[in-house]
């Protein structure tokens, strides 16, 4: 019989520190590479029905697009469209939270898998051939060690083809967190947040922008605007999760 010592040193690290699903805590098995169990896992929502045209939130009762956008609520967003792979729902937050919180960057390779089966289920996205993920300001990604957007940007990029625009960009604010503010307060406080700093890397490219969470799209809208300012040809917006 041949010993697998992998799978034994993967049982032996279960038995002193078992896994865990990162939502309900329920103990998951020692072969698991997802911080999931199984019924949470099932517990995620793709987003595949009905969408609006223009903001990708699902629309309820058909229509072309939703009431913010009919009601030029979302004017201000610069991108040509936003699609979204979930619904940002508990699981997926308890998800999203390991992998930029707790450094589980590996889970940065399925979490960008999913996002290229909804790059997939979106052909609308394939003209924006140039991926930026959204950036972080600098102290706070050195504190953070990563950019959990840039990570799934690369993972999108390598699968579908995309060139992956680096350092064209930067975030020159120190936002503070979004949680909390009402709608104006967020756009108010992502003004001005993001500068080109290498517009030659933009001009007449068509770019995605890749983000983990969508909550108001003021942060993607902002960094949107700077594209085209600085010379992108059109922009469009992919990411991850999408709150209602
Ligand atoms: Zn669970
Ligand atoms: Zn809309």
């Amino acid at each position: 019989m041949k010993i697998d010592l992998t799978k034994i040193g993967r049982y032996l690290l279960h038995v002193l520190l078992p896994k865990t699903c990162a939502h309900c805590g329920e103990d998951l098995h020692y072969l698991a590479v997802e911080p999931l169990c199984p019924a949470c896992r099932g517990s995620l929502e793709p987003i595949t029905g009905l969408i609006c045209r223009k903001c990708g939130s699902p629309l309820e009762s058909g229509g072309e697009y939703c009431f913010n956008c009919r009601g030029h609520k979302n004017a201000r967003l610069k991108a040509a469209l936003v699609r979204s792979a979930f619904s940002f729902n508990p699981e997926l937050r308890s998800l999203i939270h390991a992998f930029k919180y707790r450094g589980r960057t590996d889970l940065a390779e399925p979490l960008g898998m999913e996002l290229g089966r909804a790059y997939d289920r979106h052909p609308e996205l394939k003209d924006y051939n140039f991926v930026i993920p959204v950036p972080l300001f600098a102290d706070k990604e050195r504190e953070r060690g990563f950019n959990q957007s840039e990570l799934l940007a690369g993972v999108l990029a390598r699968e579908k083809r995309l060139f992956l625009l680096k350092g064209a960009v930067e975030r020159v604010r120190n936002t503070p967190s979004q949680t909390g503010l009402s709608k104006e307060a967020r756009l108010e406080n992502v003004k001005a947040a993001f500068k080109a700093v290498k517009p030659e890397l933009l001009r007449g490219r068509r770019v995605l922008i890749v983000d983990d969470v969508a909550t108001t799209l003021a942060t993607a809208g902002e960094l949107a605007r700077a594209l085209e300012d600085a010379g992108a040809a059109g922009t469009a917006v992919l990411t991850l999760a999408r709150e209602r």
